[in-house]
């Protein structure tokens, strides 16, 4: 059974909507919808418990979010198959997202950040010190319910702020059950609904921040709506991703590799590489490398084959990602493995077949947007500069990689890239190689670590 959570009660009343399993299609279970009333109890309940969760120490805080990791910990077998169903992905997918969330709760109760720098200036004393800001609005998308709500909620609360949390209508399952283990906290809160309570979110007096994770259409929405109140926003939006492949690599390892990063949970990922650079050089057989990679996805319901590989999440982003084939057909680019389904077997639930779209010009659809599914172009490149014109011209600055053996022409080339974030030699791992360039990002600010503590 699943409820909001509401001054640390199981609310059940109200409508209730259900959510289909992606990969079955058959409906899972009833969940009350919030209504705006169920918004203003929850702020006024955030309001009230502020002043106490802030006066503790920091060192209390982070016991108590100990508290709230180990009872995850406990449950995971419980929450895991909820998760997947929801999600569209395997168990083996599922447990990467739980234990990442785990290893992302013990990191903010385990570190230690000075909350004030002092300084004495000839007779003067200052003081800079970070404050809570109070109520925290955390919205968040579908794609990976779980760790994107701990890595909003934990950095708000270890801080000292109380958080209401509004999962993605489409996946509201795990994030209301990891909140109903924590109801001794008190000062987390959960809410599901349609988009209206998150609109209503982005204007209440009461809250003094949103952290948004989501789309860069309804990141524009909220910035506006936040601006009217001079409401703090963290905006973590859509990203274009490129990979870049110089002609010095090891073919058949990295065609592999850069698959793994398009394809991973059928590219609904945020820093998923979402077009693919390959030098000239190199370009025959990285692509008969990279083909070979992504033929051996097997789809199948139980996903025993491939359980990396995942349907479409939801029938909105199916469709959008069979318009993006559909305008590929049309333009007559060339599809050297999946493409539109033609006749064969119909593939189960939302899944859509892994395609690989060969040299499309710079300006198709495919290139310029997000796609948000398995659909990857692979494009041509000789020289550096041309390649970094092209790379940077996106919206979109999220995230970046680069291959190259030669790591001095690897660190040259990510010093170039306007984005947030460049992996070297490495699919979306920041710890050995990762590089930050923040240069231009998806958004407004950032969560994850130091900046998004201080955030
Ligand atoms: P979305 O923008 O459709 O929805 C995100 C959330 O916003 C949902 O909870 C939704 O109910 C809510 N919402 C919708 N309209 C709203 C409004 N007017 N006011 C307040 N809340 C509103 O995004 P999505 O389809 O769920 O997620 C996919 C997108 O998220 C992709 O573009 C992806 O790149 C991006 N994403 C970014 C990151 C990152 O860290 N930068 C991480 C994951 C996903």
């Amino acid at each position: 059974m699943f409820s909001n959570i509401i001054r640390s009660e199981q609310r059940h009343g109200g409508d209730t909507v259900t959510v289909t399993d992606p990969r079955t299609l058959t409906e899972l279970w009833p969940v009350p919808m919030a209504t705006e009333n169920d918004l203003d109890e929850a702020v006024q309940a955030a309001r009230e418990a502020f002043p106490i969760w802030k006066a503790r120490p920091l060192e209390d805080r982070q016991q108590c979010l100990h508290r709230m990791a180990d009872e995850l910990e406990t449950r995971q077998d419980e929450l895991r198959p909820i998760l997947a169903k929801e999600s569209g992905r395997s168990d083996v997918l599922a447990k990467i997202e739980i234990d990442d969330a785990l290893r992302k709760q013990r990191l903010y109760f385990s570190f230690s950040l000075s909350l004030s720098v002092e300084y004495e200036d000839e007779s003067v004393r200052i003081v800079f010190t970070y404050p809570p800001l109070g109520v925290v609005g955390a919205i968040c998308p579908w794609n990976f319910p779980l760790v994107l709500e701990v890595g909003k909620g934990l950095a708000a609360l270890v801080m000292g702020n109380c958080v209401i949390v509004k999962p993605s209508p489409m996946t509201p399952y795990a994030t209301l059950k990891f909140v109903e283990y924590t109801l001794d906290i008190r000062v987390l809160q959960a809410l599901n609904e349609s988009n209206e309570v998150g609109a209503r979110m982005t204007t209440h007096p009461d809250i003094d921040k949103i952290s948004f994770t989501g789309s860069t259409a309804t990141g524009r929405r909220i910035a506006e709506s936040a601006g009217r109140s001079l409401k703090r926003v963290t905006l973590e939006l859509g990203g274009n991703d490129a990979s870049i492949v110089c002609a010095d690599i090891d073919v058949n390892e990295v065609a592999a590799r850069v698959a793994q990063g398009c394809f991973f949970h059928a590219g609904q990922m945020c820093v998923a590489t979402k077009r693919v650079y390959v030098h000239r050089d190199v370009l025959p057989q990285f692509r008969s490398a990279f083909i070979a990679a992504v033929q051996k996805i097997v789809i199948d319901r139980a996903a025993e084959h491939s359980p990396l590989f995942s349907p479409l999440q939801n029938r909105m982003q199916y469709q959008i990602v069979q318009d993006f084939l559909a305008d590929s057909a049309k333009q007559v680019h060339t599809f050297s493995v999946g493409g539109p389904e033609r006749d064969g077997k119909p593939l189960p639930g939302l899944y859509i077949s892994p395609t690989v779209v060969d040299r499309p010009p710079d300006n198709a659809r495919i290139v310029q947007e997000e796609q948000f599914g398995p659909v990857i172009p692979i494009l041509e490149w000789s020289d550096e500069a041309e390649l970094i014109r092209r790379v940077n011209a996106t919206e979109s600055g999220l995230g970046a990689c680069v291959w190259a053996l030669d790591v001095a022409t690897a660190e040259r080339i990510a010093r170039q890239l306007e984005v947030g974030t460049v992996w070297l030699n490495s699919f979306a791992n920041p710890h050995p190689h990762g590089y930050f360039s923040g240069w231009k990002q998806s958004g407004i600010g950032g969560e994850w670590g130091r900046q998004g503590l201080l955030s």
